[in-house]
């Protein structure tokens, strides 16, 4: 491998350790004409099978283009979103296969979406699962308070004493009603 310094055309390892449970090896070289030292990684490029068949190497940077636009004009900022790219990369690396069909991509940036920010994850839930009626998105927009819901119950679950409990209980029965 050329050295990122000098330019010199050939290097030798010093060193090589795995890392992440070895999912990585990282490669510790050294420069036979400036004597500088740099590290490298290797890793097993994990394929993503698209619906077409044609297949692409998974890349961090396109989860985040696709998320940054379905968060396009929210209160999210590009840390976030390199986080949530970090996490889906690790979701879909710790599936262990070689190869892996788009759409499982896509049901992994789901989940932490949801936890970001609930109108860009209906932005992407209505490309990825192609919504085409007002109905799609009332189902999943009944999800998401439903699943708002549940963490209210269970904060007033929780909290116990008071009779905030029996009033959320009594809002939701009537939401229902
Ligand atoms: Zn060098």
């Amino acid at each position: 491998m050329r050295c990122p310094y000098c330019r010199h055309a050939d290097s030798r390892v010093v060193d090589s350790r795995e890392a992440d449970d070895g999912q990585l090896i990282r490669r510790r070289r050294s420069c036979p004409e400036c004597g500088k030292r740099f590290t490298t990684v290797e890793e097993a490029v994990l394929a993503v099978v698209k619906r077409s068949g044609v297949t692409e190497p998974f890349s961090r940077t396109k989860i985040i283009g696709g998320v940054r636009k379905a968060c396009q004009g929210r209160p999210v900022d590009e840390d976030s979103i390199a986080l949530l790219a970090q996490k889906v990369e690790e979701t879909v690396r710790a599936k262990g296969a070689a190869e892996l069909p788009s759409h499982e991509v896509g049901l992994a940036i789901l989940g932490p979406l949801r936890d970001l920010d609930e109108v860009a994850y209906l932005r992407f839930a209505s490309v990825y699962r192609s919504f085409d009626s007002l109905a799609d998105f009332e189902r999943e927009i009944e999800t998401l308070r439903a699943a708002a819901r549940a963490r209210e119950g269970a904060a007033a679950g929780a909290g116990a004493t008071e009779p905030a409990g029996v009033g959320a209980a009594g809002a939701a029965a009537g939401r229902t009603t």
